[in-house]
């Protein structure tokens, strides 16, 4: 089947393609990007108005599968990244149980095929079991496809450890993903350490049980070498370790989340669970350290960390509900609402951190529409806004702070592999 998508503004970052032109998608390749493309057999999309763009790639997500299928699963988890615009996923591997074997990883990739609507990929744990001790085995790991390894969830305490996965990883080529965070420092905290902490009586968590962490695992990287990429960053601290390592040489990418760059502490006024995430939500200051960090590069991608969650386990106290939100079918809008709209980032610079540069870091062949590239795609329509409304979310998690939010940025159209997988059909 061949697809004509018709007046577009084809935004290509890598190929610097900012232009009104037609695309033409043939035998799941992209064949033609150019003005006035005339093809009788192709069925029709006419994008006028809107963005064509290459399909999202998510570094950072949690689809649960195998055996929290109740909070999400990879085929609910496929559709709702479909209904973001998203085409790749990179699932954390601290499910149940954990993916620190290779029959494991050929497992999710499998399932992903199966449900057959965006590239589900997976990291491999650092460790085995996750139990911070003993180095998985990296090599089987990625053998069997693991783009990344990853202890996600929980940090690497031992920084010989985190030696040696860097040393490892980098034999296979693929980065080691941290969960940078400092326990003792967490010292059983629930949210950010500051007025709102102290208004709401609960334990706060110091920004430096990131930035401390985040500190050690650059100088490990400085000396050891590898790829370290730092998952989540949410602190001025965090961002100025990384910016500096990045100066020396270092071969340190990092991704923030869009709630880093939206909302504070104050979200969780009322002690809204909704808002209780790892790391937690910080202040004004360090939202203005994301976004300069996003601007000058030192934050390379644009992640959700979607952590779906059932219901029971937000409608807890807060210092019991489990952390995290979910964010696939909210990235893209929060993105253009946020940065592009009030000018902090051009909409190129934002695909290019939401998808040609997470494509690179794990070193997937996506993130781009150029001549002959697999058709992984997204349209939508930067102008158009929408309500966030949490009980259409195709994830089977709710556990969204942002139910109600208007939003620019409405997908309108995903594809992978030139295959339609999700339409808007609400307008
Ligand atoms: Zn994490």
């Amino acid at each position: 089947m061949s697809l004509l998508i018709k007046n577009g503004l084809v935004i290509d970052p890598q190929n610097h393609t900012e232009a009104v032109m037609d695309l033409l998608i043939d035998g799941g390749v992209i064949k033609k990007a150019e003005p006035e493309i005339v093809a009788p057999d192709a069925e029709v999309y006419d994008a006028s108005g809107k963005v064509v763009a290459p399909g999202l790639v998510d570094l950072h997500v949690h689809f649960r599968e195998p055996g929290l299928e109740y909070k999400e699963d990879i085929t609910s988890g496929s559709h709702a990244a479909a209904k973001g615009g998203v085409t790749t996923v990179v699932c954390m591997p601290n499910t149940k149980p954990v993916v620190d074997n290779a029959a494991l990883v050929k497992y999710v990739i499998n399932r992903g095929k199966e449900v057959g609507l965006i590239n589900v990929l997976t990291a491999g744990c650092i460790s085995k079991g996750q139990k911070g001790a003993e180095l998985s085995e990296i090599g089987e790991l990625a053998a069997a496809g693991a783009v990344a390894v990853s202890d996600d969830g929980r940090p690497v305490v031992s920084s010989s450890l985190m030696r040696k996965a860097l040393e490892y990883a980098k034999m296979f080529d693929i980065p080691v993903f941290s969960h940078s965070e400092d326990l003792e420092l967490v010292d059983n905290g629930s949210m950010n350490e500051g007025y709102m902490s102290t208004v709401l009586g609960l334990r706060g968590i110091p920004k430096a049980a990131e930035s401390v962490a985040v500190s050690r695992d650059v100088l490990i990287a400085k000396q050891v070498g590898g790829r370290l990429h730092v998952c989540h960053v949410s602190t001025r601290d965090s961002i100025e370790a990384i910016r500096a390592a990045k100066k020396c040489g270092v071969h340190v990418t990092a991704e923030t989340a869009p709630h880093y760059f939206t909302l504070t502490d104050r979200a969780c006024d009322g002690f809204n669970t909704n808002a209780k995430m790892n790391p937690p939500l910080r202040d004004e200051d360090d939202i203005a350290a994301v976004i300069e960090g996003l601007q000058d590069g030192t934050i390379d991608a644009i992640a959700t960390d979607h952590a779906p969650h059932h219901r029971d386990e937000k409608e807890l106290e807060f210092e019991q509900a489990s952390n995290g939100i979910v964010g696939l079918e909210t990235s893209l809008g929060l993105g253009v609402t946020y940065l592009v709209k009030t000018g902090k980032l051009t909409l190129c610079q934002l695909i290019e951190k939401m998808s040609t540069v997470p494509a690179q870091i794990i070193g997937f062949d996506r993130g781009t529409l150029g001549i002959g590239k697999i058709a992984d795609i997204v349209v939508f329509d930067p102008d158009a806004t929408y309500t966030v409304d949490v009980s259409k979310f195709e994830s089977k998690g709710k556990n969204s702070p942002y139910d109600g939010f208007q939003l620019y940025g409405r997908v309108d159209m995903t594809i992978t592999g030139g295959k339609i997988v999700y339409r808007n059909t609400e307008y």
